[in-house]
């Protein structure tokens, strides 16, 4: 399994912990944000919640004022946080129901298309196809000669073409061009250069065929002594259908020098809060 990781910035990841400092020996919770498309927790936002020592249940209309405020702000959730206080930190039975029940909808908003495997490009006998980063593709088709009375056109297929690797390039040059009796066709450090055929036309298309869209949103359990815990969902939107699977997940926080790069070690698990099934809990 690809270990994911909740990557956060230092700035986020502090008022989480003031959030927890703050609740005392009760729990907190909040919502986690950042800009749609990245993998970067930049924002984390307390909710108004009805909390105790082993629980924490927040308001729905604080929540609908606080997800408002992430769109206000150009930012789109990616997860929620809470806080256990001064019990370890681990997802709890109640943590697990929530997860599975709020990240489905809360992935709405940061769903992409998969990315692709390779950013090569593929060249067929009519067709050279290359990936894109953001998992679409540049399609171009050969065309021969139109066919009279038909929308059909003859099957041609490329010249003898060069290929070169410029692996210090992949990712810097993406892209076809078109020189006239050449086609060029850069991407994933792999340069084709294909030669057309006299009277054949090229069409050049961006085409999506991701067949699915993915979204990683993240849960976060800290406590006071300095504790944390990060859950990844996966959520696939297939056929209209949402799709979770969990995936293993550590944490990294981004861009101060004074705090270490991970944590994560889970502290013991004393006093469980009672596990249940209610909603709004963590
Ligand atoms: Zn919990």
């Amino acid at each position: 399994m690809v270990k994911r990781k909740l990557r956060i910035t230092a700035e986020a990841i502090a008022a989480v912990r003031k959030a927890a400092e703050a609740a005392g020996q009760d729990e907190c919770m909040g919502v986690l944000a950042g800009r749609a498309g990245t993998d970067l927790v930049t924002e984390a936002m307390v909710l108004p919640a009805e909390a105790s020592a082993c629980h924490a249940e927040a308001e729905p209309l604080g929540i609908a004022r606080t997800l408002a405020a992430i769109a206000e702000r150009g930012l789109v959730p990616k997860g929620i946080f809470h806080s256990h206080a001064c019990l370890g930190v681990f997802h709890s039975g109640t943590d697990e129901a929530t997860i599975r029940r709020l990240f489905p909808q809360m992935a709405t908003q940061d769903f992409r298309r998969p990315k692709p495997g390779t950013l090569a490009p593929t060249i067929e006998s009519d067709r050279a196809v290359v990936p894109l980063p953001d998992g679409r593709c540049l399609e171009v088709t050969l065309l021969g000669q139109r066919i009279p009375e038909t929308n059909a056109h003859e099957r041609v297929s490329w010249g003898k073409g060069e290929i070169s690797f410029e692996p210090d390039a992949v990712g810097a040059d993406v892209g076809i061009t078109d020189q006239g009796s050449r086609l060029r066709v850069a991407s994933g450090g792999v340069v084709m250069t294909l030669p057309v055929p006299e009277d054949a036309t090229l069409t050049i298309s961006k085409v999506d065929r991701a067949l699915y869209r993915i979204a990683h949103v993240y849960s976060l359990v800290v406590n006071r002594a300095g504790g944390a815990e990060a859950r990844c969902l996966a959520v696939y939107a297939l056929n209209g259908e949402r799709i979770v699977r969990e995936a293993a997940c550590e944490l990294e926080v981004v861009g101060d020098a004074q705090a270490p790069s991970r944590e994560g070690k889970r502290a013991p698990a004393a006093g469980r809060p009672s596990e249940g099934n209610t909603d709004g809990q963590v």
